[in-house]
């Protein structure tokens, strides 16, 4: 009877351990499915710290923050397939994570399937000059095509974006669409990589996130431009500014003006292009402010980091 007694308290100590265990393990929280072009969210959560963390998506390593939220500790990732860049399939994204310094990276890979979308097309009439630039401006367009894809591509660690986007302008009212195939003079060129919003000359422009001002400049089709790293891949540009309020290093808050809305560069009249990157990919700005963006993570698939 004693040894009963004694054999059924461990097996309840050893049902408490695994029960605690269980509690403490890292779970993954991500998207099965998302449209080309839609941002989503992927997170790591444990009710303990752990070390280091990073997601790979679309060939890039992403390194992520740790934040603690109230007694539970999060890494979140911004996510996105660019219309440009991707086609219709699933894509694997690899989870990393280091529980102690020290420790060797636990890896779990998962599919994401993004989904083909259907974007408009709309053909333009430009100038000549638009499409074709003069020779004298080939160099500065090539110079200036380096140091935007180098901002394009900053990959900071530190998680300054977040999880809601405050928006540039005080209306946004879209002029064109992220995605549009714009076909310039019977020539297709690529989808719209930005979302076009409509904005008066002189019109305050203000930053979606937080971030460090990576470039700015005066560029032959962007116009003044302004380029904000937001951190873990997340870089905002604003274009066509008429003018500019920051300078490169300078540290932003949500809100901040960061420049006037103009018709600089190459364009037709006076608007704001908008163009967010995660991690190269560039995603549809309207995403953002989507009222079903942000999701809780509730409503992301969770699967454990390690399986028992
Ligand atoms: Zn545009």
């Amino acid at each position: 009877m004693r040894f009963i007694l004694k054999s059924f308290y461990i097996i309840v100590l050893l049902l408490l351990f695994l029960n605690e265990s269980s509690d403490a393990a890292i779970n993954l929280h991500y998207k099965e499915e998302s449209d080309i072009g839609q941002p989503f969210f992927a997170v790591i959560s444990s009710d303990k710290p752990f070390f280091k963390s990073s997601v790979k998506w679309l060939e890039k390593d992403i390194p992520l923050d740790i934040l603690k939220f109230d007694g539970s500790y999060r890494s979140y990732a911004l996510l996105g397939g660019a219309v440009n860049k991707v086609k219709a399939s699933d894509y694997s994204l690899v989870f990393s994570v280091i529980i102690n310094d020290g420790d060797v990276p636990v890896y779990k890979s998962v599919d994401v399937k993004l989904k083909e979308r259907k974007y408009p097309e709309t053909r333009l009439r430009v100038a000549h000059e638009m499409v074709n630039p003069p020779k004298s401006e080939l160099k500065r367009i090539e110079n200036e095509a380096k140091l935007t894809a180098k901002a394009r591509t900053k990959m900071t660690q530190k998680k300054l974006w977040q999880t809601r986007a405050l928006a540039p302008l005080e209306k946004l009212e879209v002029t064109s669409d992220y995605g549009h195939r714009r076909i310039y003079n019977d020539i297709p060129r690529g989808h719209h990589s930005g979302v076009d919003l409509r904005a008066a000359v002189g019109t305050r422009v203000r930053s979606l996130y937080p971030g460090n001002v990576i470039l700015t400049g005066d560029h032959y089709f962007a116009g003044k431009s302004v380029y904000i790293d937001s951190g873990n891949g997340v870089v905002v540009a604003y274009m066509h500014l008429d003018s500019i309020a920051v300078k490169t290093g300078a540290f932003v808050y949500a809100g901040d003006v960061i420049g006037r809305a103009g018709a600089t560069g190459r364009v037709t009249g006076p608007h704001l292009h908008l163009s967010v990157f995660l991690a190269e990919q560039s995603i549809d700005p309207m995403g953002l402010f989507n009222a079903d963006f942000p999701q809780s993570i509730r409503l992301l698939k969770q699967i454990p980091l390690i399986e028992n």
